[in-house]
């Protein structure tokens, strides 16, 4: 066979590993249920009013969606109080990202900073892109570097990113400390803020910089239906831009990327009110409860803004992932964030909660 060759920085590529799906798990281990608390997905599943709204859609699925999403644009811009032309539809807020890099940045010339142990997408969209990267330390406890990526900004930076909530640790910056980062960046570097889970950190107002959108003439907020309201596999997100960027970005994507099935979904999202409300009460009581237990259990627990905690346990995070797998219960072990002595685990429902504190508790005493 033919060997063909691709781009030299496409040939070392490490491929992004997702976790297993759960008919993945049933299938390798035997088993008949399988409690999945990896991914961060909604513990409610998909809205039913949602669900049925994509099935009295299914039969314009022959026509093209229209492009740029304008209805779910439009709407998203009322529900944030944002100009309309500030926000970009995307499929997944992955594909917000991956357009910045390319479009934002110049390959061999610019850099991107984000932190350490951060979101994989970020350093595959640099490396994909062309960009350096520069990965800012984090002190003994995780806390979000914001003071040290300002030092690490020079005239070639176009892009600082901050997951606030943070994926894995869940710590958030403050609208105040977003402020102060914001006002120091070089003139033509972007702060991209990463709101994959907004939603849970509270109370909102303190976190969000898209409150006060028209103050910050930098930044760039990421948002996304796969997480608060249980649009995974639609795959469907959004960037709020500032107004010239947006434009130009619009012009140069591919068109109709995202889908009408999944502008149809996001729309009856927003709207269903009970079941976005539904999930945010069952995350804060869960995530507390997480905390509360797994430190009984004798782990170190960061404090969580978001759907999910992170965990230093008693015993090596790779043999517990082994023994709660065998017991039909998968987390996220944090090795391929850096972090081989953590694990993140998301709220599930209530019952799905405590089976897996009961469960750890069994693989740690056991
Ligand atoms: C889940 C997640 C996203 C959202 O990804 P989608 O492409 O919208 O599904 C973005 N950033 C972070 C840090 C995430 O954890």
């Amino acid at each position: 066979m033919k060997d063909f060759t691709v781009r030299p920085e496409i040939e070392d590529f490490a491929p992004y590993v997702p976790g297993m799906t759960i008919e993945q798990i049933q299938e390798l281990y035997g088993l008949n249920s399988v409690i999945k608390l990896a991914s961060n997905e909604n513990p409610l599943g998909t809205s039913p009013i949602v669900q049925k709204v994509i099935c009295q859609n299914a039969a314009r699925a022959f026509r093209y969606p229209e492009n740029h999403t304008p209805r779910l644009a439009a709407t998203i811009a009322r529900s944030e109080g944002v100009p309309e032309e500030c926000v970009l539809v995307g499929n997944g807020s992955d594909e917000i990202i991956d357009m910045l890099f390319r479009m934002k940045g110049i390959p061999g010339k610019s850099n991107v900073i984000f932190y350490e142990n951060a979101f994989a997408m970020y350093r595959m969209c640099a490396k994909l892109a062309g960009l350096e990267y520069r990965e800012v330390k984090r002190d003994a406890e995780y806390a979000l570097p914001l003071a040290a990526m300002a030092e690490a900004a020079d005239e070639n930076t176009c892009m600082v990113i901050v997951t606030s909530p943070d994926n894995p640790t869940g710590l958030a910056a403050t609208v105040d400390d977003l402020a102060t980062l914001s006002g120091v960046l070089p003139a033509d570097c972007l702060l991209v803020v990463d709101e994959a889970y907004i939603d849970f950190a509270w109370p909102p107002e303190s976190y969000t910089p898209v409150q006060a959108f028209d103050q910050f003439e930098n930044i760039v907020a990421l948002r996304t239906f796969s997480k608060a309201y249980g649009l995974a596999g639609l795959r469907v997100g959004y960037g709020i831009l500032p107004h010239k960027l947006a434009a130009l970005v619009k012009n140069a994507r591919i068109p109709f990327t995202v889908n009408l099935l999944a502008e149809e979904a996001a729309i009856a999202a927003l709207e269903d009110e009970v079941f976005y409300n539904e999930t945010l009460s069952l995350v804060m009581r869960g995530r507390e409860y997480f905390t509360d237990e797994l430190t009984k259990l004798g782990c170190k627990v960061w404090p969580s803004q978001s759907n999910f905690v992170m965990f230093q346990p008693p015993k090596d995070p790779a043999e517990i992932f082994e023994e709660l797998l065998k017991k039909g219960i998968i987390i996220r072990p944090l090795k391929s964030f850096g972090l081989p002595q953590c694990m993140r685990v998301n709220v599930g429902t209530d019952t799905e909660n405590a089976t897996f504190i009961k469960t750890l508790g069994e693989v740690l005493n056991g």
